[in-house]
C-alpha cells in the first residue's frame, strides 16, 4: 500500500489482502472474521448463496473449509461441516432433527456428554428418548420398529469397547424412515466408515484422534448433503462454529492420521494380548481380541481395532491406585487419542457422574482402567505396564 497514509491507518491496512495463497504448500490460517467485496452484485450473490465465496467466519471460513473437505473425503461423504467441539457436533445434529414429540433411540454405553444430553436435556424439550442395552439387538430393533426419528449410535463404545452392528441397525432404522447418526470418534475414518454401512451422518470429536496431539478442540460432521446442510444452517445461527486456528491444528494433525492409527492399532493389540495373559488382570476389553464379544462384528465393519482399550485389575480400586501413578509413559488425564498414551479410571473420568450401581449395570467395574495407546514404541509401553503391575 501507499506510504502516504498515516501510521494509524497503515497499521490497520498494510499487508492486509496481500496473502497470496496460490502455491502455498500448506493451508494458510485465515483469521479474518469477514471477507470484503468490491463488486456489490457479487457480494449479494455470495450472501444469497448463489455464488461460492466467504462472507463471515461464523458461517464459513477458508481454513475451516479446507478441514471440512478433508473429513468429507476421508468419510466418503457428499458434504461435511464443522463445530467448536465434538459435543457441539452432537448436540447440533440431534437438535436439528429432534423437536417436541419426536423420538430418538440410542444405546446405554454412550460417551458421558452424549449420555447427559439424552438423559437431562432432550427430555426437557419433550423429545422422547429410549436408551437400550447396547448389544441387545432384539430390544433395539423393537424400539426402532415402534417408530423413531433418529437412531444414534457409537461404536466402539466408551469405556468397555462394546461393538454395535451399524449395518444391521441402519437397516431397521431405514424401514421406519429414521436418520441414522454414528459417533465415529473411537474408530476414526481410517478404521471404520459408518456411511458405507448405511448411516446417514457420521460425527467426530476432532479433539481426539483426528487432531491427535491434545492441543485443539473441534467437531466434524459428514454425510448426505441435504442433511448436513440442515445441521449447518442451525449451527451458523446458534454459533457453535470452529475457528481457523484450531481448524488448522486439526488439519495438520490429520495429515499423519493414517500413520498414527496404524501404529496405535498394532500396539494396542500387542498390549491387549499381554494384559489378557497377566495374572493380576481380570478382564481386558479390546475388540481385536478373539475372546471379545463383538469381535466378529468388529471384523466385519472395521479395518483395524483402534488404539483404545480398557482392563480391570483383580484387586479392584486399591490396585488401580498403586498401578496408575506408577506409569511413567501415560498422562493420567481425561482425554484420549493423542500421540502420547493417556490412562485413567472411568469412575473418575467418563463416568464420574454415575453411581457405583449405575456403573456396575453398564459393566464398568470400579477397578476398570481406560488406556489410550499413544505412538510410543510398544516395547517401552509394555515395560512401563509391566513395572506398574509389579508395583501392585
Ligand atoms: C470426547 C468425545 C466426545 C466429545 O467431544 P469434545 O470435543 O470433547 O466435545 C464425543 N464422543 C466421543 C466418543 C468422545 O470421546
Amino acid at each position: 500500500m501507499s506510504t502516504s497514509y498515516n501510521k494509524g491507518t497503515a497499521a490497520v491496512w498494510a499487508g492486509e489482502g496481500n496473502v497470496n495463497t496460490k502455491g502455498a504448500a500448506t493451508t494458510p490460517i485465515v483469521n479474518s472474521v469477514a471477507f470484503s467485496y468490491t463488486d456489490l452484485d457479487e457480494w449479494y450473490d455470495v450472501s444469497k448463496g448463489n455464488k461460492e465465496g466467504y462472507i463471515y467466519s461464523r458461517n464459513t471460513n477458508p481454513t475451516v473449509a479446507a478441514l471440512e473437505e478433508k473429513i468429507r473425503v476421508l468419510e466418503d461423504a457428499e458434504a461435511a461441516t464443522s463445530f467448536a467441539t465434538g459435543m457441539a457436533a452432537i448436540s447440533n445434529s440431534l437438535f436439528t432433527f429432534l423437536t417436541a414429540g419426536k423420538k430418538v433411540v440410542s444405546i446405554k454405553d454412550l460417551y458421558g456428554g452424549s449420555s447427559k444430553l439424552f438423559l437431562d436435556f432432550l427430555p426437557k424439550y419433550n423429545i422422547d428418548v429410549e436408551l437400550c442395552d447396547t448389544t441387545d439387538y432384539d430390544a433395539l430393533e423393537a424400539a426402532i420398529a415402534k417408530g423413531c426419528d433418529v437412531l444414534y449410535l457409537e461404536t466402539p463404545t466408551n469405556p468397555t469397547l462394546k461393538i454395535v452392528d451399524i449395518e444391521r441397525l441402519s437397516k431397521a432404522a431405514k424401514a421406519v424412515g429414521a436418520v441414522v447418526m454414528v459417533d465415529n470418534t473411537f474408530a476414526t475414518p481410517i478404521n471404520q466408515n459408518p456411511l458405507q454401512l448405511g448411516a446417514d451422518l457420521v460425527l467426530h470429536s476432532a479433539t481426539k484422534f483426528l487432531n491427535g496431539h491434545s492441543d485443539a478442540m473441534g467437531g466434524l460432521l459428514a454425510g448426505k448433503k441435504e442433511l448436513v446442510q440442515k445441521v449447518f444452517q442451525f449451527r451458523e445461527i446458534n454459533g457453535a462454529s470452529l475457528q481457523a486456528d484450531p481448524a488448522y491444528m486439526i488439519a495438520r494433525g490429520m495429515k499423519t492420521l493414517e500413520l498414527r492409527i496404524e501404529r496405535q492399532n498394532a500396539s494396542a493389540l500387542k498390549i491387549a494380548q499381554y494384559l489378557k495373559a497377566h495374572n493380576k488382570v481380570s478382564d481386558v476389553f479390546y475388540p481385536g481380541l478373539e475372546t471379545h464379544k463383538g469381535h466378529d462384528i468388529a471384523k466385519k465393519q472395521m479395518r483395524g481395532f483402534g488404539g483404545m482399550m480398557s482392563f480391570s485389575l483383580k484387586d479392584g480400586w486399591s490396585a488401580v491406585k498403586k498401578f496408575l501413578p506408577s506409569l511413567k509413559l501415560a498422562h493420567l488425564a481425561a482425554s484420549l487419542g493423542s500421540v502420547s498414551t493417556l490412562a485413567g479410571p472411568p469412575r473418575t473420568t467418563s463416568h464420574v457422574e454415575l453411581t457405583e450401581e449405575q456403573r456396575a449395570h453398564l459393566g464398568i467395574p470400579e477397578g476398570l482402567i481406560r488406556y489410550s495407546v499413544g505412538i510410543e514404541n510398544v516395547n517401552d509401553l509394555l515395560n512401563d505396564i509391566e513395572a506398574g503391575l509389579k508395583n501392585i
